[in-house]
């Protein structure tokens, strides 16, 4: 295969990525070109932006919310919390969408958020009959079992703000600029229903599903729903992303949670970052197996273009860390086909439909060759760096099986 995309020269993106992303003339992507203002920006100046933007939004009765922060057991969720209930003083509303691909690990550290910041929760739970014909559609058609995961995150803390009449949201770091560089962070792109629509939910929304599939009815897709523009107006409601007004640095923060408020993170196979997606069996592994079909790089090439950008890898130390993990074994799948109840080879079979033919060539039945940007980036031969990341914990706990759908919490 002759590659139609170009390298970025700094890090390990190419034209591919399907966020959109552009290269100068230097040969440099937009992506990297963003993530230089986090060294040239004042930030001192902007996290006093933030207070002054912050400042109306504060309850002054005491009786009712500052703020609504979307968390969960993982991503930037300690950190955002700590920036805003400790450093911005706001009192925040947490709200979580139940994935249902919970490890014990994932709840343990839900939990210990809520305890260790003193923060109310609100908890959505859809119930799983409608989860499962959801996932089972939106993987046969899009090869996506995370719709649902992502659509729930995205419209539960939109749906809080306009029932409980508490107008500002306030996300972590917006992916569109981390990633690809879409906003400078001077633009301080706000959230929107439209990126939600375009990039989140790979352009359908909940209604869309409703027309695409017959096997979904109306009582199966509501709670997915983002509230219209009137009722979102009548309360103001404005999402706003952390990022942009913070130096973001999801490994410095994340070792940061771990050494001050008991964040506990887990080894994977796949990648050499142990610090995110903790919370999920699915998401470093069936969720990147798909990713790597559909795209043609997984996980650790976000990682690792991350850890370049921040200085602390080189380029040629980053591919290494590609090679070593990209191809790894993808780890409980039988766990998704128990909960979903369908057979292994049936996920192989969807999975397999869901192959870009641009990287994957069929030799023979079950049998793939690979031709990703990883297997013909021509690079000086690096070692790849051992101990990055630290995990000190691990997914699964004593006596927990499988996913834990709903956790009772934690002492
Ligand atoms: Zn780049």
């Amino acid at each position: 295969m002759t590659a139609s995309f170009l390298h970025c020269r700094r890090c390990l993106y190419t034209t591919a990525h399907p966020l959109g992303l552009v290269l100068d003339d230097e040969g440099i992507c937009s992506g990297c070109r963003i993530h230089e203002e986090k060294d040239t920006l004042d930030w001192a100046e902007r996290w006093e932006r933030l207070r002054t933007l912050v400042a109306p939004y504060r309850s002054r009765s005491g009786e009712q919310y500052d703020c609504i922060v979307p968390v969960s057991g993982a991503a930037d969720s300690y950190y955002i919390v700590h920036l805003v209930k400790e450093r911005l003083g706001l009192n925040p509303l947490l709200v979580t969408y139940n994935k249902y691909f919970n490890t014990a690990l994932g709840i343990r550290n839900l939990a210990n958020l809520r305890i260790r910041f003193d923060c109310d929760l609100l908890q959505q739970n859809v119930n799983p009959h409608s989860v499962k014909k959801i996932v089972r559609s939106t993987l046969r058609e899009f090869g996506s079992l995370y719709w649902h995961c992502i659509a729930g995150q995205t419209v539960f803390p939109v749906q809080t703000a306009v029932r409980y009449r508490i107008p500002l949201i306030l996300w972590g770091a917006h992916q569109g600029l981390e990633q690809v560089g879409m906003f400078s962070h001077e633009h301080e792109p706000e959230m929107t229903r439209r990126y939600r629509k375009d990039h989140d939910l790979m352009g359908r929304e909940a209604d869309d599903l409703l027309s695409m599939f017959d096997t979904l009815k109306e009582e199966d897709i509501w709670q997915y729903r983002y509230p219209d523009d009137a009722a979102l107006a009548e309360v103001g409601v404005r999402g706003i992303y952390l990022g942009n007004y913070v130096r973001w640095d999801p490994k410095a923060q994340h070792e940061q949670m771990m050494a001050s408020h008991g964040y506990r993170t887990a080894a994977f196979a796949r990648t050499f970052d142990c610090y995110d997606h903790v919370d999920c069996w699915n998401y470093m592994g069936l969720h990147d197996r798909l990713k790597l079909h559909k795209h043609g790089y997984s996980r650790v090439t976000d990682h690792a273009s991350r850890e370049i950008r921040h200085g602390r890898i080189t380029r040629a130390q980053g591919l290494a860390l590609v090679r070593a993990h990209e191809q790894a074994p993808v780890p409980h799948q039988d766990l998704f086909c128990r909960w979903l109840g369908i057979d292994p080879s049936g996920l192989d079979f969807i999975a397999d439909r869901h192959r870009n033919p641009a990287v994957w060539q069929a030799q023979a039945p079950g049998q793939w060759t690979f031709a990703g940007w990883s297997t013909h980036a021509d690079e000086a031969a690096a070692e790849a760096p051992q101990d990055l990341f630290t995990a000190n914990d691990v997914l699964a706990h004593d006596g927990v099986e499988g996913y834990v759908t709903v956790g009772k919490g934690h002492p």
